[in-house]
């Protein structure tokens, strides 16, 4: 293993641990240490106290990802619908590492989890803040018979996969925001991408990219043009367990899929409904160099937003439009 995941590995307990520990059980010397702890504050821009005669620590202990407890807090039926788990340190962006796999093997149920993603990807070439072992990057590869366009829901579904995993550890006041992301009291708690291929008529190959914060420090999200919260931030400091979240997420979508595969969105609408933040809402679709204004009247059994506009009711998919309040 890198030294530097190794050393935060070691430190992850939020316990001080001397330079000569830390070099012994990474095999460097105790400069070289030093020299990585600068890399880890400066590349991932993690905080850590050092203190003479004491060592290392780190300000706010780490959870990280442990295949184990997730595994646990799965359901036997979702266990058996994980093909393949993968937990990578540091990688671009769990998508893009499915959609590569995708080319020798497309079985469903493969899901990626990081750390950090280095290119963690947004809807339309956005970015996705990914900082180390701070948040839930997570991406789950699934084959549908459907075609591409049976599919629009299905981002419907998987953010209500998220809401009800985030009640299960108990969070409440969340909303969804057609198609795709949840808030908390209108801050982005979570984001998800869907990348879709296939033949018209079916099969298609789904790889639906999660991103949850879980502890991301204001200095880590510094860079997002968007009020946004954590977990950490929400609960006041009180830990929710990542590896429990991860684990419950995983076996709601895995559930999520199979059943949309079935009944497509008709038996969520009212569920999602019930958390929609805009319902009724005068609101503003921005696709392509366009906007319209109307007021949203809800969603179809497709996942289409209903716009009420100059006295009509049209339906919008999600996947090039964004929805935002009208100011
Ligand atoms: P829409 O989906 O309506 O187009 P969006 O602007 O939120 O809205 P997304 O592609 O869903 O776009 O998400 C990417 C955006 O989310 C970024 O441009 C940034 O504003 C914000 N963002 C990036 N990283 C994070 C993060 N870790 N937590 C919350 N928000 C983030």
């Amino acid at each position: 293993m890198n030294p530097r995941f190794s050393i935060i590995r070691q430190l992850a307990d939020g316990r001080f641990h001397s330079g000569e520990e830390l070099a012994e059980s990474c095999g460097i010397t105790r400069a070289a240490i030093w020299k990585q702890i600068k890399k880890i504050q400066e590349l991932l821009d993690m905080e850590i106290f050092s203190v003479r005669g004491k060592g290392y620590r780190l300000t706010q202990p780490l959870e990280l990802l442990d295949r184990d407890k997730i595994l646990s807090t799965m359901t036997s039926e979702s266990q058996t619908r994980l093909h393949k788990l993968e937990i990578h340190q540091s990688i671009e962006s769990t998508n893009a590492c499915l959609l590569d796999q995708m080319s020798s093997d497309r079985t469903s149920g493969q899901a990626c989890l990081a750390e950090q993603q280095t290119a963690g990807r947004g809807r339309r070439g956005r970015q996705w803040v990914s900082p180390f072992g701070s948040n839930i990057y997570l991406s789950l590869l699934w084959e549908f018979t459907l075609g591409p366009a049976q599919l629009s829901g299905l981002s419907l579904a998987a953010g209500l996969s998220i809401v009800r995993s985030l009640e299960t550890v108990g969070i409440s006041e969340i909303g969804l925001k057609w198609p795709n992301d949840v808030y908390w009291r209108e801050r982005k708690l979570a984001g998800l991408l869907l990348e879709v291929t296939g033949e018209s008529d079916g099969p298609s190959s789904v790889v639906l990219g999660i991103g949850i914060n879980t502890g991301m420090t204001a200095s880590q999200g510094e860079s997002i043009d968007q009020p946004w919260v954590s977990l950490r931030e929400i609960t006041g400091g009180n830990n929710i367990s990542r590896n429990r979240l991860t684990g419950l997420v995983l076996s709601n979508l895995l559930q999520a899929m199979h059943e949309f595969e079935q009944d497509g969105l008709q038996p969520l609408l009212n569920e999602w409904q019930r958390y929609d933040l805009y319902h009724n809402c005068p609101v503003t679709l921005h696709y392509g160099k366009r906007s319209i204004n109307g007021v949203h009247r809800g969603i179809d059994a497709t996942g289409a937003l209903l716009l009420d506009h100059d006295g009509e009711i049209e339906p919008f998919h999600g996947g090039e439009v964004s929805l935002r309040p009208t100011a």
